[in-house]
C-alpha cells in the first residue's frame, strides 16, 4: 500500500478484505512512523489533507483497553504526529478524537474494530456541520 484512495476506492477496497487491516499494517497501511506499541499511519482514505491515524500495534477496541505502558507511549506518540503535522506551512492547529466502529458498520471489515486514534488538521468551522442548535436544552443532570 502506497496510495491514498478514495473513499469509494476505499469501500471497494475493504468489502472484500478477510480480517483486520490494522493488525496487518506492515503490509496494508502506509506507516509514517513505527513506535514500541503505536504506529502512527495515514489514514488511506482520508476525510480531509494529512488526514492520519494512531493505532496500536495489539488489537484492541477501546480507548480504555490499553495498558498503563501502551498510554504512556501514547502520550509521545501524540506529542510527535502533531508537530509534525504543525511543521506544515498550511497546518497551524489540529484536532484528534476517537470513534467506536462495530457491527453497524457498513462493510465486513469495518466490524473488527480495532482502536485508532485520529489525528488531523482542524480549521475554524470544521465541526460546523455536527452542531446541534437544541443540544443547550439536554438535561446534563441525568449523567450524575
Ligand atoms: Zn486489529
Amino acid at each position: 500500500m502506497s496510495k491514498l484512495m478514495t473513499r469509494e476506492q476505499y469501500n471497494e477496497y475493504i468489502k472484500n478484505y478477510a480480517g483486520c487491516a490494522f493488525c496487518h499494517y506492515d503490509e496494508d497501511q502506509i506507516i509514517l512512523k513505527e513506535f514500541e506499541h503505536w504506529v502512527w499511519i495515514a489514514n488511506i482514505a482520508p476525510y480531509v489533507p494529512y488526514h492520519t491515524l494512531i493505532i496500536p500495534k495489539r488489537h484492541f477496541t477501546e480507548f480504555e483497553d490499553q495498558t498503563f505502558k501502551e498510554a504512556g507511549e501514547l502520550l509521545s506518540v501524540l506529542h510527535f504526529a502533531k508537530k509534525k503535522l504543525l511543521d506544515l506551512k498550511e497546518v497551524d492547529r489540529v484536532v484528534h478524537f476517537w470513534r467506536f466502529r462495530d457491527e453497524n458498520a457498513p462493510v465486513e471489515a469495518l466490524k473488527i474494530p480495532h482502536f485508532h486514534l485520529n489525528l488531523m488538521p482542524d480549521k475554524e468551522g470544521s465541526w460546523n456541520p455536527i452542531l446541534n442548535p437544541e443540544a443547550y436544552k439536554t438535561d446534563i443532570g441525568v449523567l450524575r
